[in-house]
């Protein structure tokens, strides 16, 4: 059966001597994986169609009870060769594609998921900082798959955020002083400034999404609780989380 769908292009990874086995976050059917036949010698059909970051339409062909789809063709819809030519770019780039390819359901339809990927890689392409964009995006795209975190009150007592609030990273959400029950470890804070900016960096449209200048230090709290809650669910560190604290620091 032939099939076509719009796409980013999120992991490639050589096969044998010629071809590419790719995956890729589609409109359609989230995320998918397939063979690309002859990728790496033909430049007619593949074109830089299957690079990293790429937005296409790809041509898939896949038989029932067959594991991997081939990967007929790739038109490009927007090529973005600028966010592999600086370091930081390419550290929140590759952060987020980890993100979609660990948490996207594979065959999955997520059409929301996929335009606030294919959006914020546009920013990213177009010089927009990496870090503030890195940021809108773990927020929108973990909340579109459903890992939104709990921080519009204590999930224990129900007050409302207005002083420093914890976050736990095992409940997914913010506990008061009152309620925590410390777990030893050195939990992240939320300021009431950091929540406020959670919750419009969450519902602003993503056209507006630069007008928002949240203060370094709301950042850096909002790292720090968001570095928890991803280890949380993912049961891992995000590889690469290393490499971009490496270029930032
Ligand atoms: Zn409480």
């Amino acid at each position: 059966m032939k099939s076509r769908t719009e796409a980013v292009i999120i992991g490639t990874m050589n096969l044998g001597e010629a071809d590419k086995i790719i995956t890729f976050f589609s409109l359609d059917r989230g995320r998918l994986r397939g063979v690309a036949r002859n990728a790496r010698k033909s430049f007619r059909r593949f074109g830089a169609g299957l690079e990293l970051f790429t937005h296409c339409r790809l041509h898939l062909f896949e038989r029932e009870h067959q594991d991997l789809l081939r990967i007929e063709s790739a038109e490009i819809l927007t090529q973005r060769f600028s966010i592999t030519e600086d370091l930081e770019r390419a550290a929140a780039g590759a952060m987020m594609l980890e993100l979609v390819r660990e948490l996207a359901p594979e065959g999955e339809r997520n059409p929301n998921a996929f335009l606030v990927v294919n959006h914020i890689l546009n920013l990213l392409d177009a010089g927009e900082d990496p870090l503030f964009l890195l940021r809108i995006f773990q927020i929108r795209f973990l909340s579109l798959l459903g890992y939104q975190p709990k921080l519009d009150a204590c999930m224990s007592c129900g007050c409302a955020p207005d002083r420093k609030m914890i976050f736990h990273g095992l409940k997914g959400g913010v506990l008061c002083s009152s309620c925590l029950v410390s777990s030893g470890s050195e939990d992240p804070t939320l300021s009431a400034g950091a929540i406020g900016f959670y919750y419009q960096a969450l519902r602003m449209d993503l056209d507006k999404i630069l007008r928002l200048k949240p203060s370094a230090e709301i950042l850096r709290e909002l790292d720090k609780a968001f570095a928890s809650h991803t280890v949380h669910i993912l049961g891992k560190q995000l590889k690469s989380a290393c490499f971009l604290s490496t270029v930032c620091s």
